[in-house]
């Protein structure tokens, strides 16, 4: 039940995948006949990509994931833009990929403003339209959080951010390949996804640049990616990747309504027997797999060890974030109290969970904070 972690690598993509590693293996930049079904496999897999934004095959760059694409977008974008306009806006609840991103930018010249969520983790639209100004270079804001799930009116800040002469992007990393997305309706310059959070490999994603949109190259070398991002291709996983936003273009909808039935059904299941139990973020505008609940007077690190002894996998907080053991950031940046903050359990729910499954996941639960509570 930590889906927002990572996923598993699909039937469809693994089996593709296969056949570039030790049958077609070639450099898909070599002139000769062989090299043809590789170049072809990058070329199907860039329009896969891009058919699950709406954008066009020319605006996907592969890249090594969802922290890569980050750092090249905002770096890339702040790189041109030097100079003419200094400011970058973003929120306090963005991934590390953009926070760290944009405080090394801060130590070379950049100011950083933040925009505020309220206390269900939205980001607040009126402060975004006060803090985004004729001196913002590029203003990202994520699609939906990796904690909370809370989806942003990334439609909005992209206008404002546009009605000012600044560039939007958005980190869509927990969005891609689970919920519609259409940069033509959002109108986002850049947009970030990671394979490895929808059934690709770890170690592959893309960046979405509008053409026309200018940034300079975080590596440089030979010409591919359009000379943006050189290094050989990962052939295996690029086609691995394609065949995952194939798969989540044909079934998203009917992930969707059996994710969110399973999630509805463990949440309920939990706020109706744990007492003293909330939710945070947002009960709709949400992703259909997240549930973070706050189990008070509790630590939620403590809760995850004791569901991980009984074979259950959920986080107390991202986990990139939760090797440093502080607490949740995203949790403090929604103002909530400090008790709800330490007992937060995050619980990213998949179509592949079974109902059994989440029976004794909230089952367990319940023991535990039983137990817990009782010292
Ligand atoms: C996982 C994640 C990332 C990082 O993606 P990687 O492919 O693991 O580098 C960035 N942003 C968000 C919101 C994420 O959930």
């Amino acid at each position: 039940m930590d889906n927002a972690a990572t996923t598993p690598v699909l039937k469809e993509a693994f089996d593709i995948m296969q056949e570039y590693f030790m049958v077609q293996y070639a450099n898909p930049s070599s002139a000769y006949d062989f090299a043809q079904k590789a170049k072809t496999a990058v070329d199907t897999a860039r329009k896969q990509a891009a058919d699950l934004i709406g954008a066009e095959k020319d605006e996907i760059y592969f890249t090594s994931g969802g922290s890569e694409a980050d750092n090249w977008a905002i770096k890339g974008a702040a790189d041109l833009l030097r100079g003419k306009r200094n400011k970058i806006v973003t929120t306090p609840v963005e991934h590390h990929a953009v926070l760290n991103t944009v405080k090394f930018l801060e130590k070379h010249g950049f100011d950083v403003e933040y925009i505020p969520v309220n206390n269900k983790g939205v980001v607040d639209l009126h402060q975004a339209e006060k803090i985004i100004d004729n001196s913002t270079a590029i203003v990202s804001v994520m699609l939906a959080n990796n904690e909370t799930g809370a989806v942003q009116g990334v439609k909005e800040i992209a206008y404002m951010a546009h009605n000012k002469g600044a560039l939007f992007h958005t980190d869509a990393v927990q969005a891609a390949g689970h919920i519609k997305i259409d940069v033509g309706d959002i109108k986002c310059d850049m947009l970030s996804a990671s394979g490895h959070k929808f059934g690709a490999p770890k170690g592959i994603g893309f960046l979405y640049k509008k053409n026309g949109i200018e940034i300079s190259n975080l590596i440089h070398g030979g010409s591919q990616e359009n000379g943006l991002r050189a290094g050989t291709e990962n052939v295996p996983y690029i086609a691995a990747l394609g065949a995952a936003c194939s798969f989540a273009v044909n079934n998203m909808e009917e992930e969707i309504s059996k994710t969110k039935k399973l999630r509805d059904f463990f949440e309920d299941m939990v706020l109706n027997t744990i007492p003293d139990c909330v939710l945070n973020g947002p009960k709709e505008g949400r992703l259909c797999g997240t549930s973070n609940i706050s189990f008070l007077g509790l630590s939620g690190a403590g809760i995850v060890s004791a569901l991980s002894s009984k074979g259950i996998c959920v986080s107390s907080q991202s986990a990139c974030a939760s090797k440093s053991g502080s607490l949740s950031y995203v949790l403090k940046a929604m103002d909530l109290n400090d008790s709800v903050i330490r007992g937060a359990v995050r619980f990213t729910v998949s179509g592949r969970n079974t109902k059994d499954e989440l029976i004794y996941a909230a089952k367990t639960l319940e023991k535990i904070v039983k137990t817990l509570r009782s010292f």
